[in-house]
């Protein structure tokens, strides 16, 4: 007897494949059918007892694995340019001697804007489809993350010295409320957040002001904390 869900229409059709449903019972459909109907997920067929139904688009998901898209909920996309720049340092020196120093000579926007790029296509390459971010010139972030289709949280830097497009610190909280007022209602897709860099690189009136404008403006307020040892020695076993 065919299902209920086989009358139905879609847009696209994806079949042959193991379907991981992550629902509440952890089920796993190793010959079902997803149908997907305006960019929703309309109809899991739990077996391959019909054929699926003819769609626009099908996709033969070549006996792989289709699960919800992996989230990544720590990054900072264009950081993606300083890969093997300086590796395997105590916190402290990495940020002091290499990423503060390389972030004030080369990160404006366009670096940006490439930077996350490249992040998005290995994000997706990998099958994740959510992130949550923070960097400097957050608004070319957002707009470069807007055109791949990612869902993201995007935290517009706040720290306590001249950063990259906030070139007076007395500015860093009205930069990113204004960052985050442009954003709010622009894309279902972008969460603008407002991003204290550190307890270390933020004082304590920064952080109260950080944390006041994302509540007014109903946002999420990021901030690093418990990174690693405060002592200076590496937290990698291999330097302890
Ligand atoms: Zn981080």
């Amino acid at each position: 007897m065919k299902s209920e869900s086989v009358e139905m229409t879609f847009d696209t059709i994806i079949h042959n494949g193991t379907l991981l449903t992550l629902d509440a019972d952890m089920r796993t459909l190793p010959a079902g059918w997803i149908g997907i109907r305006e960019g929703r997920i309309a109809a899991i067929e739990p077996t391959c007892q019909a054929p699926p139904p003819e769609a626009p688009l099908r996709i033969d998901a070549a006996g792989g694995i289709v699960m919800p898209g992996l989230v990544n909920i720590h990054t900072h996309l264009p950081m993606t340019l300083f890969r093997g720049l300086a590796d395997d340092l105590p916190l402290m020196t990495w940020l002091n001697e290499h990423i503060f120093p390389a972030e004030a000579r080369f990160i404006e926007p366009e670096a940006v804007h490439w930077g996350t790029r490249l992040a998005c296509a290995e994000l997706l390459l990998g099958g994740t489809t959510c992130c949550c971010g923070g960097y400097f010139h957050e608004d070319a972030v957002a707009e470069a993350v807007a055109e791949t289709g990612l869902r993201a949280v995007l935290g517009q830097g706040v720290i306590d010295f001249p950063a990259p497009g906030v070139p007076d610190p007395a500015q860093n909280v009205a930069h990113a409320r204004a960052y985050v007022q442009k954003w709010r209602e622009r894309s279902a897709l972008i969460q603008p957040a407002i991003f204290c860099h550190a307890p270390y690189t933020c004082g304590d009136t920064t952080l109260t002001a950080a944390k006041r404008a994302a509540n007014e403006l109903g946002v999420l307020f990021q901030v690093h904390a418990a990174e690693t040892v405060s002592n200076g020695i590496s937290p990698w076993p291999t330097r302890v």
